[in-house]
């Protein structure tokens, strides 16, 4: 739901082409803390996905039901070009929103980006739900760098609820096998491991190494206040024994384990 506040801060910004509020770029990098990424690129602000248990509004002081107005951050290429002459180190794509999210089929804002930082030879880490990277699939070739794509549960129906807007489980299974067929380095981030997966770990860990990826990074789920209340109105808490059970499980079939942090 868009409220009126922010409707009247959006129109003083940029201007909606259908459900998307265009913004003029200014800044394509941000300086980042996690772990083995130097620079953010986020091309779109809020993410349709709408993940229950997505802390990034809170991180970037959007109101939830605001999170999924996307806003789309126009000649971010161009402007990605200049501060990459004065920027060094790993270039992490998707630390606060998806960038295979659905307005990236029409914007290509990703890609775009995708492609300038190959010619420039710069490392990227890239990190998504969404089989719409698949489309990139030719530029990841031959980039230095990492992609990894979260799966949280194979039951397609608990997946609506908790990831409305995000392709279903078996889409990403498929679309981290097709990455690591294609030679790229991948990994899955399972994130955060939730009481749904309680009793099915076996079953969920079999599916990851069928992806034929070699590593998994385990995350927990955030404690932050807004989003508790989203998951323990469905009763989904995070669980500690589901992952100490996949880790387990999947080092026993050859995966490194990691912890997020
Ligand atoms: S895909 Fe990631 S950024 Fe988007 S809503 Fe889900 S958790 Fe948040």
């Amino acid at each position: 739901m868009t409220t009126i506040s922010n409707l009247l801060e959006f129109a003083e910004e940029g201007e909606w082409d259908g459900k998307y509020m265009i913004v003029q770029c200014r800044k394509a990098l941000s300086p980042s803390k996690l772990p083995g990424i130097d620079h953010a690129l986020n091309p779109y602000g809020g993410c349709e996905h709408g993940c229950l248990y997505c802390y990034a509004p809170e991180v970037t002081y959007t109101e939830w039901d605001e999170w999924t107005d996307v806003r789309v951050k126009a000649g971010i290429e161009s402007r990605l070009g200049k501060e990459l002459m004065s920027v060094k180190g790993t270039i992490g794509i998707g630390t606060t929103t998806d960038p295979y999210q659905p307005a990236e089929e029409r914007f290509q804002l990703t890609r775009k980006c995708l492609v300038k930082l190959k010619e420039r030879k710069r490392r990227i880490h890239v990190h998504t739900k969404s089989d719409l990277i698949l489309r990139d699939l030719p530029i990841l070739q031959g980039t230095d760098g990492e992609v990894a794509v979260t799966i949280t549960t194979l039951d397609e129906r608990i997946s609506k609820i908790i990831e409305p807007g995000a392709p279903g489980p078996a889409r990403r299974v498929d679309t981290l096998t097709k990455l690591t067929a294609a030679g790229l380095d991948t990994y899955a981030l399972v994130g955060p491991v939730l009481s749904i997966l309680e009793g099915h770990e076996r079953e969920f860990v079999e599916s990851i190494t069928s992806t034929g990826t070699k590593r998994m990074y385990l995350d927990s789920l955030n404690d932050r206040h807004l989003l508790t209340k989203r998951m323990d109105a469905i009763n989904i808490k995070g669980s500690q024994k589901a992952k100490e059970i996949i880790r387990s499980l999947a080092t026993a079939n050859g995966i490194k384990v990691f912890d997020v942090f």
